[in-house]
């Protein structure tokens, strides 16, 4: 049986090519000066993939503090006319209009949560996450977050209601962070190309079950990404909850 998943993590990149920025993520991911993930080329590649669910974050919104109001809004427009594409909604917590978007946006079926990019905006969650997670945590909302080194238990502790996606499976911190969570309230997700590595995705499932991995992309080539579960040395029930079931569940699909 083929399982139509979800993609819980993916990002846009719309602007046109002439006027994209090169942004430092590019040089990392040695991908030339631009990154580019046009929807039109990104539909293809998930239908592709029998991914029939995409939940996204403008990229614009990362890349260019000046932008991140326009890409939300642009973001909103966007997924009102396209059925199976979600927003997440851009946290920027130095700029109060951004939580006055989440506040809004939130509301609306076509907004997943708030996403978080600490590393690419500049700030960390010792100094901000206090601000974000209260405000997420009056609203039951689930945040995505770039990872990075944080205190992420800590945060999740004394903030029950929000739900905490540490993003981009890569080892032991993710896994640790999900295990310890008091309130089960931290999820991961294998988005990214460090979830490629070998017996991760299947060192991940016996430590933590497959309840709270979710199934993304991250934009890399989701055909492979999808491949990772799929053919992993985990249960098909395990993998159904990777791909679909656990994103239903916690999103309310
Ligand atoms: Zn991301």
């Amino acid at each position: 049986m083929v399982i139509n998943a979800i993609d819980t993590h993916c990002h846009i990149r719309y602007a046109p090519l002439e006027t994209l920025k090169p942004i430092p993520i590019s040089k990392i991911m040695q991908e030339g000066p631009y990154y580019t993930a046009y929807w039109n080329e990104l539909l293809q590649m998930e239908q592709a993939a029998k991914i029939s669910t995409v939940f996204a974050s403008p990229m614009e919104a990362l890349v260019d503090l000046a932008d991140t109001v326009q890409a939300n809004e642009d973001m909103f427009r966007l997924v009102q006319d396209i059925p199976n594409l979600y927003q997440w909604v851009v946290i920027d917590p130095r700029n109060d209009s951004t939580f006055e978007q989440a506040d809004r946006m939130l509301k609306s079926k076509k907004c997943v949560g708030m996403k978080l990019h600490p590393r690419l905006h500049g700030y960390t969650l010792a100094e901000y996450g206090e601000k974000i997670f209260s405000f997420a945590d009056e609203r039951s909302a689930i945040v995505q977050m770039h990872y990075g080194r944080e205190d992420y238990v800590g945060l999740a502790d004394s903030f029950p209601n929000a739900t905490f996606i540490v993003a981009h499976l890569g080892g032991a911190l993710h896994i640790n962070a999900v295990k310890n969570a008091k309130y089960r309230n931290i999820y991961t997700d294998t988005s990214g190309m460090d979830s490629l590595r070998n017996k991760l995705i299947e060192y991940a499932v016996s430590q933590i079950g497959s309840d709270r991995i979710l199934f993304g992309t991250d934009t890399y080539a989701p055909g492979s990404q999808r491949g990772r579960i799929e053919y992993a040395l985990i249960s098909e029930q395990d993998k159904e909850n990777i791909l679909l079931n656990n994103a239903k569940r916690l999103f309310g699909l």
